[in-house]
């Protein structure tokens, strides 16, 4: 049995064990957190968040990319968020590449040179500042006023937050 048949399984005692209920679309605390993909950083559990209450938007390194501000406009202007938190992370993958090793490789390998940048980063705090421009200046987001930096310790579980450059 593969992973994904175990998970089934574990769905299946999930929603038994769970009363039917219809959660609004719209999150509850009218927040939408940006944050990387890591596996050790379980979102709901670290901010107390439970089920309809913010939209969380997930990729390699939490990265503020194109189709992110999609995400984020449809978040704000349909489903009523207004605060944005961004959530990097210590000890991050993308810190373990650099944009031309991995474009290189990923077109030596494949012959294929990828239209995506890869947005690999070294100072994870000044692509925390490099994130919260990016919302701050994106013409499509009408709530640009609470928008908040964060590094997760994957080993302590503590946010620290970090100060943006400018407004
Ligand atoms: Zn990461």
């Amino acid at each position: 049995m593969d992973t994904i048949d175990a998970l089934l399984g574990n769905n299946q005692v999930f929603a038994a064990n769970l009363a039917e209920r219809h959660l609004d679309v719209e999150p509850q605390r009218h927040l939408a957190i940006v944050t990387c993909m890591d596996s050790r950083l379980d979102v709901f559990a670290a901010l107390g968040l439970g089920p309809g209450e913010a939209h969380v938007l997930r990729n390699a390194g939490g990265i503020i990319t194109d189709d992110v501000i999609r995400s984020l406009a449809i978040s704000q202007r349909r489903l009523g968020t207004r605060e944005v938190m961004l959530i990097h992370h210590t000890d991050c993958g993308m810190q373990k590449i650099t944009d031309d090793g991995f474009r290189m490789e990923l077109q030596e390998t494949t012959g294929v040179s990828p239209s995506f940048a890869i947005e690999s980063f070294k100072d994870v705090e000044a692509d925390v500042r490099q994130s919260i421009l990016r919302v701050r200046r994106s013409p499509f987001l009408p709530h640009r006023d609470v928008v908040r930096g964060f590094v997760y310790d994957v080993d302590s579980h503590r946010l620290r937050e970090v100060e943006a450059t400018e407004q």
